[in-house]
Order: C-alpha cells, then structure tokens, then sequence
C-alpha cells in the first residue's frame, strides 16, 4: 500500500504510474480517520486492518504537484550518519563499527517531494539520498528480530546538509547545518514493507542535472534498519509517526574531487527502487 498525503489529506494512491489516483481516507471512511496525514500513524494497526478492507477503490486523479510530505511533523526525527562503508571514507571518518553516530534533523525542515528549496547563500549544501524508516508503533528495547514490525513503511528521504555550517563547530555540529526549512524533502509518499520482495535490499540513486551522482543498495548498510531500530529504541522511545534517516551512501559533493556543492537553478533527483522518486528544484 502507498500512503501519501495529497493536498494535505491523507490518501491511499492507487493505479498506474502513468494513472495514478488518490483515495481520500477520511471520506473514504465516513471520518473514521482523519484528513491529518501525521494523524495515521497513531492508530496504524488499525488503519491497515481497515484499508485491506476497502474494495478496488476508484480514486480520484491528482497531480504530482498536489503532494507532500508523508509525514508532516514527526515528534522525533533520527538520522544516522556513516551507514554506508564508502561513505564513511569519502566523508574522512572511521567507520563506526559497534554504534552509529545519530544527530536529528528539526522537523521544522520538512517539506514536500516536489517542493523548491532554497539554498542559503554563501553555503556549501550538499545532497544524502536517503531510506527513510517510518514508526507505526512505539519502540522501548525492541529485539532486532522483531523491529521491522514496529514500521508504518519506507519513504526516500534527502538529508540536505550544509557543509560550512555542519563543520563550524567541534566537534562537528550535524543536527543545525541540516536543517534549514526545505532540508528535509520526503515522499513521494510511504509504501508498507509488504510491497518490497526483500525490503533490506532497495537500490537508491541521486542525480542533478539528470547527472547520477549517487547509487548504492540499502542491503550494503553498516547497520541494517532492523538494527537501527534495535539499537535506538535501547535509549529512547520511538513513537508512532517518528521518522528514522538511515545513512547515505556514497558519491556526496564533500567526498569529490574537487568537491562540489547544489546550485540554484539545479534540479535533484532522488529514486529508491519500489518506492519512487522526489524532484526538487534549487533555488
Ligand atoms: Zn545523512
């Protein structure tokens, strides 16, 4: 299933990529559920028994440019860093071997998977494609084995960063210099881990200009997301709707040769494998 926020409401998409169509949740379940697309993540469980119900519905045509973000303000967002092997040495890091290094990105830095972002001035802003984890339940000390089942599903993430300002500070400052408003570009929407034929194997890739600049497997993760989710639910507690950025592999602008920064004008392309794909422009 593919959960999307369409205009602000919550909607099931269904169809074809070339005929794509939106089930309006909320009306669709005689205000069951709410229009609030955050709102889901609270009562999943239950949502899910309730669409596996809904009979071949027909949906109404929408435009790519009615969507936002899946999840539209997530009480913790979690983002790792180093998760990829290449990536940690592009990036001039050890790579983490028995915990990976977590940071957040402010929520306030969502934004939608066709919105336009601005870029700050003077900055060096780089691009992360990302696998996104969302929580459908809460998490306190989940074994490995059992955490996928603590997931609402997948999004594609794009953990934009600015270098200048990540690195001011010692030790480096992750958390700030990632979240300028539009840093966090989420969708196209979530697919339930049910679609993927293995869902620890997803290949992502990253272009601008229509030039591929990143493409890696998710199945080449340092820590898997099952081990994420073990690993951070040992210390907090993860809550329905919260959101895990799970790492980036590698070919980022910081790791070239000579480096290389977005600029406006540019357009990113961000794809995983049985998800989708996000468009943003720069600007
Ligand atoms: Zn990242």
């Amino acid at each position: 299933m593919r959960v999307a926020n369409v205009a602000g409401r919550l909607s099931i998409v269904v169809g074809d990529p070339d005929e794509l169509r939106a089930v309006d949740v909320a009306n669709a379940s005689g205000g069951l559920f709410s229009s609030d697309p955050q709102a889901v993540y609270d009562r999943w469980d239950e949502f899910t028994a309730w669409a596996a119900s809904l009979a071949a519905p027909a949906g109404e045509p929408f435009a790519l440019s009615d969507l936002g973000s899946p999840v539209t303000w997530p009480r913790q967002i979690f983002a790792i860093g180093l998760n990829y092997r290449e990536h940690a040495d592009e990036s001039g890091f050890e790579r983490p071997d028995t915990e990976p290094p977590v940071f957040t990105k402010f929520a306030s830095s969502i934004t939608g998977p066709y919105a336009t972002v601005d870029l700050p001035a003077g900055g060096h802003t780089d691009w992360e494609v990302e696998l996104v984890a969302v929580l459908g339940r809460t998490a306190s000390r989940v074994d490995e084995d059992q955490a996928l089942s603590y997931l609402a599903g997948y999004t594609i993430g794009q953990d934009l960063s600015e270098r200048k300002l990540q690195m001011a500070a010692t030790p480096p400052q992750f958390s700030l210099g990632k979240s300028y408003p539009g840093f966090a570009p989420l969708g196209p929407w979530l697919v339930t881990l049910d679609e993927f034929a293995d869902p620890d194997d997803l290949q992502l890739c990253c272009a601008v200009d229509g030039e591929e600049l990143q493409t890696g497997r998710t199945s080449e993760m340092i820590f898997p997301v099952a081990a994420l989710v073990a690993k951070l639910s040992a210390a907090a507690t993860l809550l329905p709707g919260d959101i895990i950025f799970t790492g980036t592999p590698s070919g980022v602008g910081l790791g070239r040769t000579p480096q290389r920064w977005l600029a406006p004008g540019e357009v990113l392309e961000s794809r995983i494998e049985g998800i989708g794909t996000m468009c943003q422009q720069l600007r």
